[in-house]
């Protein structure tokens, strides 16, 4: 399985995340109680080489914006 994101792009979205420049991404089932506020919002997700993971279920989510992907880390 291929990489969803390199290294650098991983810090990039991790720090888009939480930089509070960005609304977050956030898992489709956040609004249930699982979920919690970690990474700057409800459900927000967790970006990995593999794509977005949400801490509290089993959603992923493999694209993210060309802006919060560029620059270097
Ligand atoms: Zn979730």
């Amino acid at each position: 399985m291929s990489n969803v994101f390199s290294a650098d792009e991983v810090v990039n979205l991790a720090k888009a995340q939480t930089s509070r420049m960005f609304h977050p991404f956030t898992c489709a089932n956040r609004g249930d109680d699982n979920h919690r506020n970690v990474f700057g919002d409800t459900g927000a997700l967790v970006p990995t080489v593999r794509g977005w993971i949400c801490p509290f279920c089993d959603y992923t989510q493999g694209w993210a914006h060309g802006v919060m992907k560029g620059g270097e880390a």
